[in-house]
């Protein structure tokens, strides 16, 4: 019997298709994903070698200098924000710990098993907000092999972090869980007519650019989305496309992926007299020590220049903790930007964004 990555789990259950193997596996080399690795690798050494968070981060840097500090930074804050939360209801975990059952293998981010729980802990990096419960249910089945047995609490508590939404999904995983998870894993493998189900599933499916019924899905997709836009679409016809206009438009920013690639190498000729080129525009900064006399004495008064003054928490934060010692930072900036609430020195701005609501937890 086969054993499938728990990171392909989801897939497999929705696209029994994509168990053959692709012929030309599509590499999924991105800067998003070098950032998410990288987050992985800083927070096992945090939370597993109990180093300090900047010196994990600089050795991360140190080992790839094409990663975006900033992203990684980013990423880091708002995971170790979870971890920090989480961290009091885990005992002794480990990190980057392989685990295995009857159908599935992989590594855990972080793994905690003892006589009374289980707990697996999944680091979601990337910016969708999707949902992986069968890779948290095979870990969840690993965990429990880990140990030998069911732990005391008769459940695997399993936390999906989506560390760019500050979203978690927390399920209590059950033998029962397990059980039909295995049950259907197993009817997929062993049914030999495999069955497509092109979707989102294709988006880090590996035989993504070679699949007919991805290439159908998606000139399907494309077709219907014109024939309802060129009416008023209902409310109910655009929550059916919804989906399908996600599949392509994740389709196309592979397309602009690949053109922003070709023109590192030049200019693309479009064959009609166009080019199409990257370009340089210049954006000017003021830098606001330099600038201060000059505007005094071009007449303008400190009262109405500190009004157009906006410090971005993002700059101020890195001016906080510019002198203070490493392990200390985050702290040192939260008790800066606490008092500037308590001064009603801080405006909150409410911003409407479109976002996905996963279902809740079922624990
Ligand atoms: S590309 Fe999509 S439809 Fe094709 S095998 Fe992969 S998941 Fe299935």
């Amino acid at each position: 019997m086969i054993s499938i990555r728990c990171s392909e789990l989801d897939r497999t259950l929705e696209c029994s298709g994509s168990l053959i193997p692709a012929a030309y596996p599509v590499n999924f080399s991105n800067p998003a994903a070098s950032t998410g690795t990288a987050g992985h690798g800083v927070l096992a050494r945090v939370i597993g070698d109990g180093i300090d968070v900047d010196d994990a981060i600089d050795e991360a840097l140190a080992g790839d200098s094409a990663l975006d500090r900033s992203d990684l930074e980013f990423v880091v804050s708002e995971a170790m924000r979870a971890w920090r939360e989480l961290a009091p209801g885990i005992a002794e975990p480990r990190v980057e710990t392989p685990v295995r059952s009857r159908y599935c293998h992989g590594t855990a981010d972080v793994v905690s098993v003892d006589d009374e729980t289980a707990v697996v802990v999944d680091w979601k990096m990337g910016y969708t907000s999707d949902l992986h419960d069968a890779q948290l249910t095979g870990y969840a089945a690993g965990a429990v092999e880990l140990l030998g047995r069911w732990p005391d609490s008769g459940y695997v508590r399993t936390i999906e972090v989506h560390v760019r939404h500050g979203t978690m999904r927390e399920r209590h995983i059950t033998p029962t869980h397990i059980a039909d998870f295995e049950r259907e894993l197993e009817r997929r493998i062993a049914n030999p007519e495999r069955q497509w189900a092109p979707g989102r599933a294709c988006t880090y499916c590996p035989s993504r650019h070679e699949c007919g019924a991805r290439a159908d899905f998606l000139r399907g997709s494309a077709a219907m989305l014109s024939a309802e836009l060129a009416k008023v679409p209902s409310r109910a016809a655009l929550a059916a496309l919804y989906d399908r206009a996600e599949v392509l438009r994740l389709a196309l920013g592979q397309y602009w992926a690949a053109i922003n690639t070709s023109l590192d190498d030049g200019p693309l000729d479009l064959n009609d007299g166009r080019t199409i080129r990257w370009k340089e525009y210049r954006i000017e900064k003021i830098k606001v020590g330099a600038a201060w006399s000059v505007l005094q004495e071009a007449g303008l008064q400190s009262t109405d220049l500190l009004e157009s003054l906006k410090l971005t928490k993002k700059a101020l934060k890195k001016t906080i903790e510019k002198d203070v010692p490493r392990g200390q930072k985050q702290k040192r900036s939260d008790a800066v930007l606490s008092a500037l609430r308590s001064a009603g020195a801080i405006e909150t701005e409410i911003q409407t964004r479109r976002s996905v609501q996963a279902p809740k937890g079922d624990a």
